[in-house]
């Protein structure tokens, strides 16, 4: 099974190891719970506006197939390979299952810098991966989304070259599309809402005050600028934000539609005025009441996992935290963690949303969609809350065994194949 290797998967599997022995799930069971159930790589072939020709390689992972259809993101980024895929595809599972949603996880992706490429060159990129994907993906297979380098148009792509290769229009095959194809309101938004929801919760739970507290946010995609918005909406200062090239810093507090707009014209936070150059490694050890990464996979290492001063460590991206770090950490209680497949689940919970209006072609208003968007993310906190109290384990750990029981639990139900 060496052909998931990868740094990412490795770390995927380590945290499903802690968890089988936690539950004790039998030995039998473990490699199928663990290893992918499909992998798919595909050459892309894509005609350069110069005319050249160039091959890219892309992936698509499902990891299991028990509860439904597979769903998960599109990653566009150079460092994206079949491990890491598979890595993120685990995840979702586990995620999906803690979410109390009908699927398996998935993931997929492209090795590309989308920055690289005009926007002909990434449309003909996307409509040949999906072509490429057309037997492996479907509304009752395999649903994906948006994640990092792809976004509401990738979807529409997608969506478009699937539905005429089918003769009619399928908007239930993809999810994060724009609203006036069947995508649906709060999906944009609904990651980034979900991280300030849930930072309000643990800031409860903490008796920490948010009118006045101060965060830090690594990242400033659609999930970081979100969540920096959500949080400044309730009293948060957001005093550092960083994204792949740099971060500022403003202790006072950084002006965020001023950033936003700064972002907007220069497609980095890079060189904003309204506060101080910081890099990303420094940005980490800021102090602050939370400290939310919400860019990329293993940036709180046991390298420095001891020097981070927050309260609240909110994991708005997939396996920000090695776990090196997770062992440092659980030796500082003082910090309260929101893992990943709890703290970023907003975005999977309003996909599946947008999938059943598209199934239905009924579609809800955006307070139907937030209102029960924040009721599955309260219950999914408590129980996390719970357990990890009950039992006295990391909330990760609490997290990722309500997800991976669930799967175990349904795969014991249907028998050894699915
Ligand atoms: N890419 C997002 C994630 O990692 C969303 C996946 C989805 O909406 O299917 O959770």
């Amino acid at each position: 099974m060496t052909v998931y290797q990868h740094p990412t998967f490795d770390m995927a599997a380590h945290q499903f190891d802690l968890v089988a022995d936690h539950l004790d799930i039998p030995v039998n069971d473990r490699d199928r719970l663990k290893f992918p159930k499909r992998a798919l790589t595909v050459a892309i072939p894509v005609r350069r506006d110069d005319g050249s020709v160039r091959v890219f390689a892309g992936y698509r992972v499902q990891h299991h197939l028990t509860l439904g259809p597979t769903k998960g993101g599109v990653r566009y980024h150079p460092d994206v390979c079949l491990g890491d895929v598979a890595a993120l595809a685990m995840w979702m599972s586990w995620k999906c299952a803690l979410m109390n949603l009908p699927y398996g996880g998935a993931k997929g992706g492209v090795a590309v810098d989308p920055r690289q490429l005009s926007l002909g060159e990434l449309e003909r990129l996307t409509r040949r991966y999906t072509q490429e994907l057309i037997p492996f993906i479907g509304p009752q297979i395999d649903i994906p989304a948006p994640d990092l380098g792809t976004n509401e148009q990738t979807m529409a792509w997608m969506m478009d070259t699937y539905s005429t290769q089918t003769g009619h229009c399928v908007p239930g095959v993809v999810t994060g599309k724009p609203v006036g194809i069947g995508g649906s309101l709060g999906r944009r938004e609904a990651t980034g809402r979900g991280v300030g929801y849930l930072i309000g919760r643990a800031f409860e739970t903490l008796a920490i005050q948010q009118s006045g507290s101060t965060a830090v946010i690594q990242g400033f995609g659609n999930v970081g600028s979100h969540a920096a918005f959500s949080l400044a909406k309730h009293g948060v200062k957001v005093i550092a934000v960083s994204d792949f090239q740099g971060g500022v810093h403003n202790p006072a507090g950084l002006d965020l539609r001023a950033l936003d707009q700064h972002v907007t014209a220069q497609r980095t936070v890079q060189g904003f005025a309204g506060g101080e150059p910081i890099d990303n490694a420094n940005l980490l050890e800021l102090p602050c009441d939370v400290l939310v990464p919400a860019a990329m996979e293993r940036q709180i290492t046991g390298e420095n996992a001891g020097r981070l001063r927050c309260r609240v460590l909110a994991e708005g991206a997939n396996g920000p935290t090695t776990p090196e770090a997770d062992v440092i950490l659980a030796e500082r209680p003082e910090i309260f963690v929101i893992p990943d497949i709890l703290c970023n689940a907003g975005g999977v919970v309003v996909s599946y949303f947008e999938w059943v209006q598209d199934l239905q072609s009924f579609f809800w208003s955006e307070s139907e969609v937030m209102d029960r968007l924040f009721r599955l993310l309260e219950g999914a906190f408590q129980q996390t809350l719970q357990a990890s109290r009950k039992q006295r384990i990391p909330m990760r750990l609490a997290a990722l065994s309500i997800g991976v029981k669930r799967v175990w639990e349904a795969r014991r139900a249907r028998g050894l194949f699915p």
